[in-house]
């Protein structure tokens, strides 16, 4: 699992208020723009590409693209 303290220091890159994420299963979510980025092999893809909409996780709790 992702270390805590590594968590509170990511922030969403897509934000300019850079708020903090929140772990949501095999995503870090932000809930200011409603997306959510995967996490492979516990590093987290910080890049506004890889995102995914949060509606579709919430929807089908989708697995991250290889
Ligand atoms: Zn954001």
């Amino acid at each position: 699992m992702l270390n805590p303290e590594l968590l509170a220091i990511l922030a969403c890159p897509a934000c300019e208020e850079r708020p903090p994420l929140e772990l949501h299963g095999e995503y870090l979510v932000c809930h200011r723009c409603r997306r959510a980025y995967p996490i492979r092999d516990e590093i987290p893809a910080l890049l506004v590409e890889e995102a995914v909409p949060l509606d579709e996780i919430e929807a089908g709790e989708k697995t991250p693209r290889a």
